[in-house]
């Protein structure tokens, strides 16, 4: 028997969904991109699913179910963003044990009521089932893609620009701190009243990256509003190599990416340092940034260069060159690797 971990998650995903054939005229873009896509009434309509799993994607000793929730519905709104669509409704599936109280539950829907509040979209179903192994969601997000159709990640052309907005790395390091307290806490003497306190101070903005993140609406409206269609988009939750990796393979392209580019807030290059953590490393492989990557024509560089929060951090490519991030001073060309979480932490 073949392990699944021989495989990994992306190899994994190609084997079960390789060759499937199309049955409707109806269904525009199957698996490969952010969302699916398909197609009534002369409409196209965007939709995306995102399983999250107590012990694997979140811990309850240190996540409020309240931005549980919160962040369960944003990081679906961000593949419907990665689409260059809007979100419009969500539906919500449940796995519950025994541990969970009603209470508990109120607080997850206060979290995914305020989401989709902020978001304008509407929860409109799900289902509710029980558990042996912990809590268990499964959100599934419909949206109205954008005129002249999903931006998909296929789409990148030698040349073009690669921009990514915000900033990365943030979220990593929000969690190694929350990871870091969680052992304090569990060698700490209950009884002793003066054992240490969680110690978060000024590291606020990477607990809140982590514990409650935001989808990059605000980019797709300015990106809109200021005329520019990206040739192709994704959205930062795996970290950025993967990302990258992930666009250069559908777009049969390259890319070149400048590691001084970079974007990295003060708050993640200090804590990263504390960490004894290399910061890019952790810019680039560290996941949950929710971030958008995506690519514009080179002639597009002065209107994207007056986009605030938006940094250009390389070009594409031909595909023979490969994806490389060109180090610090321009010393080396260094394959990029799709490392994901662990290696950051090494
Ligand atoms: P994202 O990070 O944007 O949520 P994923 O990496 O989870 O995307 O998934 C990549 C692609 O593979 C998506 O198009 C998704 O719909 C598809 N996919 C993932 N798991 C499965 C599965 N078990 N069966 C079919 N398609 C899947
Ligand atoms: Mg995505």
């Amino acid at each position: 028997m073949t392990p699944i971990s021989s495989l990994g998650e992306f190899a994994l995903i190609d084997r079960l969904t390789a060759a499937l054939p199309k049955q409707n005229d109806t269904t525009l873009v199957g698996v490969g991109d952010d969302c699916a896509v398909v197609c009534y009434g002369g409409k196209p309509v965007l939709l995306t699913t995102d399983m999250l799993l107590e012990g694997i994607h979140f811990d309850l000793v240190y996540t409020p179910l309240k931005h549980l929730g919160y962040k369960a519905a944003v990081v679906n709104f961000s593949d419907i963003y990665a689409s260059g669509g809007t979100p419009r409704q969500l539906l919500v599936s449940i796995g519950l044990d025994h541990r969970i109280s009603v209470e508990s539950l109120d607080e997850l829907y206060s979290g995914l009521r305020l989401a989709c509040k902020n978001y304008g979209v509407d929860l409109i179903g799900g289902d509710t089932t029980s558990s042996l192994t912990g809590l268990s969601l499964s959100l599934t997000a419909i949206g109205e893609a954008p005129e002249g159709g999903a931006i998909l990640r296929s789409g990148a052309k030698d040349t073009d620009l690669v921009c990514v907005s915000g900033n990365l790395g943030a979220a990593y390091l929000g969690l190694q701190l929350l990871e870091r307290e969680k052992k304090v806490f569990n060698n700490t003497n209950l009884n002793d009243e003066t054992a240490a306190q969680p110690d978060f101070s000024g590291y606020d903005y990477l607990l809140e990256r982590f514990l409650k993140p935001e989808a990059r609406q605000d980019i797709i409206v300015t990106l809109a509003q200021a005329g520019l269609r990206p040739t192709a988009m994704i959205d930062i939750s795996d970290g950025l190599s993967s990302e990258l990796l992930h666009l250069c393979k559908a777009s049969h392209c390259g890319c070149r990416i400048y590691e001084e580019r970079l974007p990295i807030d003060y708050q993640t290059a200090r804590c990263a340092e504390e960490f004894n953590l290399n910061v890019s490393t952790c810019a680039l492989n560290g996941g949950e940034d929710y971030e958008l990557l995506f690519t514009l024509p080179l002639a597009e560089h002065e209107r994207i260069a007056e986009i605030a929060d938006v940094r250009i951090i390389g070009h594409i490519t031909r595909p023979e060159l490969g994806a490389l991030l060109v180090t610090r001073g321009e010393a080396e060309e260094v394959a990029l690797k799709a490392q994901g979480w662990q290696a950051c932490a090494n």
